[in-house]
């Protein structure tokens, strides 16, 4: 077109992101730059270290647009406001750093074990001491709320027990302890559960996992509704450097746009796999809490049948984490650092989005392959 031909003039309607819209509509359309003619529909990818003085910002570790837009989306998600960070224990960390020096942290027996391991060298350090309780048991968790508590640690679905907490309950009794609670959402998502409607202070994420959900990328948030807390939180980030890294969050943004797809993909496939594992001669026990994608699968033949199946599989990949597109095994006994109480034959399968059939099948042959 010539420079001097006339234009059409593009009149663009700014689009309603607005909250009423369901979960599959905000995952694909939040966090995305304003419409203005010629505007790039998706996120750019900021690279800056540092920018021109007289800002908002300042310096990299302050801030970042393409993080913003990833905080922008699971902000919409979650029901509250985000901050990204570098890792999912970074979040964690992050969030056990609120604690006065002494307090007490109230946790799943069976939490993320890199979890545990911060509240055991919290308290070996003399810096927080914690309580661990059976997550399932409501009245125990509610007894163990007394007045030295300052935060209940929430997982749920935990890793890798697969235990469900009444998050709406024991939310309460910790506000009416006076102490935080806190849900490390890694494995329901937040299309599965928004625990902050269910009265949660505090959402943590390994956007590692599902959010990100390739495989390729380290990545925690945090989330909450609190304008104060969100800016206690950030100050932290920035004071301990535990920012993300920019390619990772343009990398979770770009899954988040597919996290509903991928999650009921994944959750119809380990519906129907931890179906047919119950019938299995080599299975002793399923786990499986009826959403999300991860079964637990305890074996007959021990932690020797165990491990012979996560190198037997073809199909399956013989890794650790969890959430990613290809569906994936381990035994989690193999690492030292797991809780004892965890049988020692649990394999943590987590189901991709590939053909049901396929998945089945190269289990089937591996579990009979010694058995
Ligand atoms: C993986 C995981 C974490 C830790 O996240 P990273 O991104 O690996 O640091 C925390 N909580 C749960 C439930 C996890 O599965």
């Amino acid at each position: 077109m010539p420079d001097d031909a006339p234009r059409p003039t593009v009149s663009v309607p700014t689009p309603d992101t607005s909250p009423q819209h369901r979960p599959a509509t905000r995952a694909v359309h939040a966090g995305r730059p304003a419409v203005v003619p010629d505007a790039p529909l998706n996120t750019p990818l900021t690279m800056a270290a540092t920018y021109v003085a007289g800002g908002d910002v300042e310096y990299g570790r302050y801030g970042n647009p393409t993080w913003t837009a990833f905080e922008e989306a699971l902000g919409e998600l979650e029901g509250g406001r985000a901050l990204a960070f570098s890792s999912g224990l970074a979040a964690v960390a992050t969030v056990l750093d609120l604690v006065a020096n002494d307090a007490v942290v109230v946790a799943p027996q069976h939490a993320y074990q890199g979890t545990l391991g911060q509240l055991g060298d919290a308290q070996l350090r003399g810096r927080a001491r914690s309580r661990l309780v059976d997550i399932e048991d409501t009245d125990a968790v509610r007894a163990a709320l007394d007045d030295d508590v300052a935060l209940l640690w929430l997982e749920s679905p935990t890793n890798p027990a697969l235990e469900i907490a009444d998050i709406r309950a024991l939310t309460a009794a910790a506000r009416e302890a006076g102490a935080y609670s806190v849900v490390d959402n890694t494995f329901a998502t937040p299309l599965l559960q928004q625990p902050l409607d269910l009265g949660a202070d505090i959402v943590v994420h390994s956007a590692t996992k599902y959010l990100a959900g390739h495989s390729d990328a380290l990545l925690g948030a945090v989330v909450v509704r609190d304008d104060e807390l969100h800016d206690v939180l950030k100050k932290r980030r920035d004071l301990l450097g535990a920012t993300p890294g920019t390619l990772e969050t343009w990398l979770a943004l770009r899954g988040m746009r597919t996290l509903h797809l991928r999650v009921e993909r994944a959750q119809q496939n380990a519906t129907e796999l931890a179906r047919r594992l119950e019938a299995h001669p080599a299975v002793t026990r399923v786990r499986y809490p009826g959403f999300g994608g991860i079964v637990g699968v305890e074996l007959a033949g021990g932690a020797g049948a165990a491990d012979l199946l996560c190198h037997a599989t073809q199909v399956w990949v013989y890794a650790t984490s969890l959430g990613g597109v290809e569906s994936s095994l381990e035994r989690r006994r193999r690492w030292r650092t797991e809780a004892a109480t965890i049988p020692e034959s649990l394999v943590r399968l987590s189901v991709g989005i590939e053909d049901v059939e396929d998945l089945w099948d190269d289990l089937d042959r591996a579990l009979r392959a010694w058995s």
